[in-house]
C-alpha cells in the first residue's frame, strides 16, 4: 500500500498523486502544470506511469491544475473512469473544453511559426476536443458524504472543501490483507465565511493526511474591510465618471463578484450602473453554479429562494459574442466590466484594457493574484506604460488589488482545517512553493504535528507511514 507524490508537490501546479493498493492503481488528480515556457512541455512530457495501467482517478476540483491533464490521460491508454461530485463534472465540461481549444490554437501557431523557419513537420495538440470528450464520457457523480467502493480494497467519501462549486476533500478508506489505513487528501481548501460556499468541513479522519500549502505563509486581509474598499471604490468610481474594469477568472471569481454586487446592491448604489459580465466562460460557469444551489451555504440558499443573486442585478448584461463585447468599448461612463482572464494574460479583459486604461477616471479593480511576467502584474506593480498587442499604452486609470477574495485559506484557515480533524494524523504537505509549505510545515510542527514537505517523487509506505525512497520503479508509459 503506496502514495507516490508526481505533481503539485514543491510547486503549486500539475496536482497528481497516486495511490496503490492490492495491486490497484489510482490517481489523485492529474492537473496541468501552469505558468512560463518550460511547463508547456513538462505536461508533453511522459507521465511517470503507465497511463494504461491506472485503473481510477478520483478529482478533487474541476481547476485546470487539478483536471487538465486528463484528456492526455485518456489519449494514452487510461480507461477506467474519473470520480467527481457532480457540480465538479459539469464546471470541469467548461474548462476542459477551453482547454482543449486553448491546445489547438497553441499548435497551430507553433506551427505557424515553424513553417517560416522551413520545418513542415505537423505539431500535434497537446489534446484535442474528441479526446476531452471521451474522458468527461468516463466521469461517475458522487454526492459529498456518502462512502461508495471505487476499487477492491477502496472506499471513497468526499466532503466540502469549500474551494470553488463541487470542491472536495477525499477521504480514502484502503484495506489491503489486514492492513486498513484512512488517508485525507485535502484538495484545495477554500476561507472561511466565503460568499455562496459553505465552509471546509471538519471532522475528517485519517491515518495520514495529504494537504494542500498554497498560502501556507500568508495571513488574507480581512473579508469585511475588502468589502468595503469594493464599495468605496465604486462609489467614488460612479461620482467621479468612467468605467470599472474588473478582471476575473470565469470559474469562481467572477460568480463571487455578482453575488457581491447582488448583496451589495443598494448599499453601493450600483442601481445606475450597467454591468457586463463579459465572458462565454463566466456565463456558463455561471449557469452551473446556479443551477447547483444545493450545494451553497445558508445565507446564498436564502438569497436564492428569494429570487436568487443574478436576478437581484436587474442591470446585468451577459455578453456572450464578440460584437456584444465590442459594443461595452462605445460605453464612455458608467459600465462595470467583469471579464477574463483574471490576469489579464488573453480574452475579452485585454481589449477592455487597451481602451481605458489610459483614462485617468477609469478604475482596473483586482480581486486575485498576479504571476510575475502577465499583463495584471505589470499593471498592479505600478508601471506607467504597459504592452498591449504589441502596442505601448498608458495606465493612467486607478488600480486597485482587493485583497480579500481568495479561493484559498490563508495560514489560519489552512491550521484551523486540521485542527478540525480527529487525533492528530502526520501530515505530507503539497500545492505550496517551497516557502509556503515551509512556512506551515514550521506552524504545524510547533504544534506537535508530525508534519513533512512532500518531495517530487516520494514514495511513502502507508502501512509503516515513512518514506521508502525519492523515485524507485517507474514505469514509463
Ligand atoms: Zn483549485
Amino acid at each position: 500500500m503506496h502514495l507516490q507524490f508526481f505533481g503539485a508537490a514543491g510547486e503549486v501546479t500539475g496536482s497528481c498523486h497516486i495511490l496503490e493498493v492490492g495491486g490497484r492503481r489510482l490517481l489523485l488528480d492529474c492537473g496541468l502544470i501552469q505558468g512560463g515556457a518550460v511547463p508547456a512541455e513538462r505536461n508533453r512530457a511522459p507521465f511517470p506511469f503507465d497511463a494504461a495501467g491506472i485503473d481510477a482517478v478520483i478529482l478533487s476540483h474541476a481547476h485546470i491544475d487539478h483536471c487538465g491533464r486528463l484528456p492526455l490521460l485518456h489519449k494514452r491508454g487510461f480507461r477506467g473512469p474519473v470520480h467527481a461530485t457532480a457540480a465538479c463534472r459539469d464546471l470541469a465540461r467548461i474548462l476542459l473544453l477551453d482547454s482543449a481549444a486553448m491546445a489547438a490554437r497553441d499548435a497551430e501557431r507553433e506551427q505557424r511559426k515553424r513553417r517560416r523557419g522551413g520545418d513542415r513537420h505537423a505539431i500535434e495538440p497537446l489534446f484535442t476536443t474528441d479526446d476531452a470528450e471521451a474522458v468527461l464520457r468516463t466521469f461517475r457523480a458522487v454526492p459529498y458524504g456518502r462512502a461508495i467502493g471505487v476499487l477492491p480494497g477502496v472506499e471513497l467519501t468526499f466532503r466540502d472543501a469549500g474551494h470553488i462549486l463541487g470542491s472536495a476533500s477525499v477521504c480514502v478508506r484502503l484495506t489491503e490483507g489486514d492492513l486498513e489505513r484512512r488517508l485525507v487528501f485535502s484538495g484545495d481548501l477554500g476561507q472561511y465565511d466565503t460568499p455562496i460556499l459553505r465552509d471546509p468541513e471538519s471532522g475528517l479522519a485519517g491515518d495520514v493526511v495529504v494537504m494542500e500549502s498554497t498560502y501556507g505563509a500568508r495571513q488574507h486581509r480581512d473579508r469585511e474591510a475588502t468589502l468595503a474598499e469594493f464599495g468605496e471604490i465604486l462609489r467614488r468610481a460612479r461620482r467621479d465618471g468612467g468605467n470599472v474594469l474588473i478582471p476575473a477568472f470565469a470559474v469562481g471569481r467572477s460568480q463571487e463578484v455578482l453575488y457581491e454586487l447582488g448583496t451589495h446592491f443598494d448599499e453601493w448604489q450600483l442601481g445606475d450602473w450597467q454591468i457586463f459580465l463579459d465572458s462565454p466562460m463566466a456565463i456558463e460557469a455561471s449557469d452551473v453554479y446556479w443551477r447547483h444551489a444545493e450545494l451553497f451555504d445558508e445565507e446564498a440558499r436564502e438569497l436564492r429562494r428569494r429570487g436568487g443573486p443574478m436576478p437581484q442585478l436587474p442591470n446585468l448584461k451577459l455578453c456572450r459574442t464578440v460584437d456584444e463585447s465590442m459594443a461595452i468599448n462605445r460605453v464612455a461612463d458608467g459600465a462595470i466590466v467583469i471579464a477574463g482572464s483574471g490576469m489579464c494574460t488573453g480574452g475579452r479583459i485585454v481589449h477592455h484594457l487597451k481602451h481605458n486604461l489610459p483614462r485617468r477616471e477609469c478604475d482596473v479593480v483586482f480581486t486575485g493574484f498576479q504571476a510575475a511576467g502577465t499583463l495584471g502584474r505589470a499593471i498592479v506593480d505600478g508601471r506607467d506604460e504597459v504592452n498591449i498587442h504589441g502596442l505601448p499604452v498608458r495606465v493612467e486609470a486607478r488600480v486597485h488589488t482587493l485583497g480579500g477574495f481568495s479561493a484559498h485559506g490563508d495560514q489560519a484557515d489552512l491550521l484551523r482545517w486540521y485542527s478540525g480533524l480527529k487525533g492528530r494524523p502526520p501530515v505530507w504537505l503539497v500545492h505550496g512553493e517551497r516557502e509556503s509549505s515551509d512556512a506551515l510545515r514550521e506552524a504545524l510542527t510547533r504544534q506537535g504535528v508530525q508534519a513533512h514537505v512532500a518531495e517530487p517523487g516520494l514514495r511513502l509506505d502507508l502501512g509503516s507511514l515513512s518514506a521508502v525512497g525519492p523515485r524507485p520503479g517507474p514505469a514509463p508509459d
